[in-house]
């Protein structure tokens, strides 16, 4: 994935004032800045869940910013993951990870629900396929809304703050999967309020502030040895 000159506004208000960045095949990019910086702006420019206002958006040498793109098919390549999880209450664990295979003829139920059970036994929750999402915790629903976005097949996958409304103590196996997804080389853009763990698994940091990418290098740079004085004075308030 490649931005270049990113540019987005709401009416008068500029949010994104001209941000470049790449994103290479199997890396994983973590996102930190203060809230307000316009990061998950960013996150969703890039699967135009966000209209672009100047720039390019090159996803699988599709420009985002050009009006002919089937966005449809350009956003099935992207499994995007949210705060809020956003199952549906009405459909099984199963049924909710089944649907969009099955609507868009990727699948025949059968075999959106054989890819299903495996995608469950991925993030740990094979027993839970025909639960209801009411009965599951945070951590156990924020696992199958990312089995939800795996089973289009994503090329990439954009989490934004994925963990920040769990209690604390169902932080730990929602961040497992994500790193087990890195170990297994998923292309990965994460907006993360968690430090210690963009540190882990990060390849490479991007700061963020008022609408720009203000530092960015591998995490031993920037969490180590941070160059720009707005970054070292977000980390001394977060780390
Ligand atoms: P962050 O994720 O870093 O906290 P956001 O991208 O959510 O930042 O927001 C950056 C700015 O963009 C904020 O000032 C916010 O009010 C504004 N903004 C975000 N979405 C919209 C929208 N749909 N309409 C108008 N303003 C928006
Ligand atoms: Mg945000």
């Amino acid at each position: 994935m490649t931005v270049r000159g990113l540019h987005k506004s709401f009416g008068p208000n500029e949010v994104l004032k001209g941000i470049d960045a790449d994103v290479a095949e199997g890396e994983v990019v973590c996102v930190i800045g203060p809230s307000g910086s316009g990061k998950s702006t960013f996150l969703r420019c890039l699967n135009k869940l966000e209209d672009i206002t100047a720039g390019h958006v090159v996803v699988d040498g599709f420009d985002l910013a050009d009006p002919t793109v089937d966005i449809n098919q350009v956003r099935r390549s992207i499994g995007m993951v949210f705060q809020h999880f956003n199952l549906f209450p009405h459909m099984t664990v199963a049924e909710n990870i089944m649907l969009a295979p099955v609507e868009l003829k990727k699948a025949t139920k059968a075999e959106a629900r054989k890819q299903a059970l495996e995608l469950l036994q991925r993030v740990g929750l094979a027993e839970k396929a025909d639960a209801r999402p009411a009965s599951l915790s945070g951590g156990q629903k924020q696992r199958v809304a990312i089995a939800r976005a795996l089973a289009m097949n994503p090329g990439i996958m954009l989490f934004d703050e994925a963990t920040s409304a769990l209690d604390p103590e169902m932080v730990g196996e929602v961040l497992q999967v994500i790193r087990d997804l890195a170990e297994e080389g998923m292309t990965m853009v994460l907006v993360t309020h968690e430090m210690g763990f963009a540190r882990e698994v990060g390849d490479r940091v991007l700061f963020m502030a008022d609408g720009v990418i203000c530092e960015e290098g591998s995490p031993a740079e920037l969490f180590g040895n941070p160059r720009q004085a707005r970054t070292q004075e977000f980390l001394s308030k977060v780390l």
